[in-house]
């Protein structure tokens, strides 16, 4: 049976629990485990799907077409184990099932509780499918004390009563603040925050102290003490300089040796040569690029984080910084000259993924402005969207929209109501539900043989990841490609546009899925590689 990990926070959010469970994961892995990690959010929605990314962050979509957690990208950038649907759970899913059941009469006339009924869901959950694996790592969202967290601290409670000690492991991720009046790095937070987790019946084994400097040997031997762990399990989690240089810095500390101490498991030193690489690259690059990124939710990071990711993942495979800078499309509907003064700087655009009418305009300005003076565009979804409209403008179809933004005479982008799903064909109707409805997961893609892109992949059927509800108008092709905006990939049935690209231009690619989903700091996305060569070429120019 697999072991399992449960993390929890405590304190305050955003300690990072995300990373901790990715970076240990990846130090396990590092010794030879097979691990796969899971996340449980405590929210009512039923996924993240319909959430906004100012609130909650980019949606990661995994393969098997789940809309989920952006700590599942984390998971998967650093163990490379595909993500599943199956790896995260919310309350509302959770609920919805429940409620299901119940209007079924499946419960036999029985009295439908938190305890056993969600509880027992929560544990189903963490043990399913999981046959393969030595280690489940389960990520609690949330902070210990949340009330709408409290059947998943319970239903781990349980686990461990059934598990025992040899079989799971509890992880509490606290904050030790520095204060500045005293001097001094304070342990009280973190003994009420176990205190609380130990009122809900939960003894931590191991307690991840996030703190900005060196945790003095007194206050770890203090914290030891009211906390009720052996010294050893007191580990320090100083602020990493870079993301990637976390697992490392874990091992340092020794977070892996602690966990397998508490498993009585004995292994050799980890195999840390992939982020020795990695950290290397990112450390010492050799030059520099600039990118401007034009879209929509650029005052959040963390609504564009697999991008962020993907871009840095380019410049380490071309061993050189990226500099990324956000420009708020909205404000970017400007004439020409302000437009070129702030574009020009750039060494590549990216036009990312998105929703809605709200700086379509200043996007499609900025596909013109990277068309016409040549520098490498990068369209991703939406942005390839935004590609082909301006593409069919700029062959003489002024009036050329999507159907996203309201009526429309000239659809070059409209909704799709039908395709080839996994399991035969799906079908939409146009007014149709918000949630879970869109294109979703990974889908095969023909490219042409003499395309650019079937030379960035090495290869003519390619898989990636999609969310999307409209798609390019196949009926514009003709005109499109007239003007230089060739479709050099289709789905495998030749009906959907997967790809444009502009064979007279340096790099000009706009793609309908998200490669930035399947990018890994060890294994960067040659669309991402390739983008950022060509920047650097253009850096070389300007
Ligand atoms: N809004 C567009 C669509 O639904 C693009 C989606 C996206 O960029 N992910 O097709």
């Amino acid at each position: 049976m697999a072991r399992h990990i449960f993390i929890t926070g405590g304190v305050v959010s955003s300690l990072g629990k995300g990373l901790m469970a990715a970076s240990l994961a990846a130090l396990l892995q590092a010794r030879g485990f097979r691990v796969r990690i899971r996340k449980f959010d405590p929210y009512l929605n039923v996924d993240p799907g319909t959430m906004s990314p100012y609130q909650h962050g980019e949606v990661y979509v995994t393969d098997d077409g789940a809309e989920t957690d952006l700590d599942l990208g984390h998971y998967e950038r650093f163990t490379g184990v595909s993500a599943r649907q199956s790896d995260n759970i919310t309350s509302g899913r959770i609920y919805q099932d429940i409620i299901a059941k119940e209007r079924r009469g499946d419960y036999l006339g029985a009295t439908v509780q938190v305890i056993p009924h969600v509880t027992d869901a929560i544990k189903n959950f963490a043990m399913s499918d999981t046959d393969d694996l030595d280690f489940v790592l389960c990520e609690i969202g949330g902070t210990v004390g949340d009330i709408e967290g409290l059947p998943f601290v319970e239903a781990m409670r349980q686990l461990r009563n059934e598990m025992g000690r040899e079989q799971s492991c509890f992880v509490h991720v606290t904050l030790v603040p520095y204060i500045a009046a005293a001097g001094e790095l304070k342990t009280k937070p973190t003994q009420h925050s176990v205190r609380e987790l130990t009122g809900l019946g939960i003894q931590p084994d191991i307690l991840l102290c996030r703190c900005d400097r060196e945790l003095p040997e007194s206050e770890r031997r203090k914290i030891a003490l009211f906390c009720n762990v052996r010294r050893e399990a007191v580990i320090p989690a100083l602020d990493a300089p870079n993301i990637y240089a976390v697992p490392l810095q874990y091992h340092r500390e020794g977070l892996d040796a602690e966990v397998l101490h508490h498993f009585g498991l004995t292994s050799p030193a980890p195999d840390m040569a992939r982020w020795d690489e990695v950290t290397d690259r990112y450390e010492h690059p050799e030059g520099e690029v600039t990118i401007g990124v034009v879209g929509k939710y650029v005052g959040l990071p963390d609504a564009y984080k697999s991008l962020n990711e993907a871009l840095v993942h380019g410049g380490m495979a071309n061993r050189v910084k990226v500099n990324i800078k956000w420009i708020d499309a909205e404000l970017f509907e400007k004439d020409d000259a302000e437009i070129a003064a702030e574009l020009e700087p750039m060494h590549g655009i990216l036009v990312p993924g998105g929703f809605g009418e709200r700086g379509t305009e200043g996007k499609i300005a900025s596909v013109r402005f990277a068309r016409e003076r040549g520098v490498p565009f990068f369209g991703i979804c939406l942005g390839m969207q935004m590609a082909c409209i301006e593409g069919a403008r700029s062959a003489g179809i002024a009036q050329a929209s999507s159907t996203e933004f309201g009526p429309t005479s000239e659809p070059v982008v409209g909704i799709i109501t039908e395709w080839m799903g996994k399991d035969g064909l799906e079908q939409r109707a146009a007014g149709g539900d918000l949630g879970g409805t869109m294109r979703l997961g990974a889908y095969q893609a023909e490219l042409s043989p003499n395309s650019h892109v079937a030379s960035i992949y090495g290869s003519t059927t390619i898989s990636e990841r999609h969310r999307h509800r409209y798609e390019v108008n196949g009926s514009y092709r003709e005109a499109l490609e007239g003007d230089g905006l060739i479709f050099s990939g289709m789905s495998p049935d030749g009906l959907l546009p997967e790809i444009v690209e502009r064979p007279d231009h340096p790099w000009f690619v706009g793609v309908q899925f998200h490669p930035e989903l399947k990018s890994k700091p060890f294994d960067p996305h040659p669309l991402f590689k390739g983008f950022i060569a060509a920047a650097l070429q253009q850096a070389r120019l300007v």
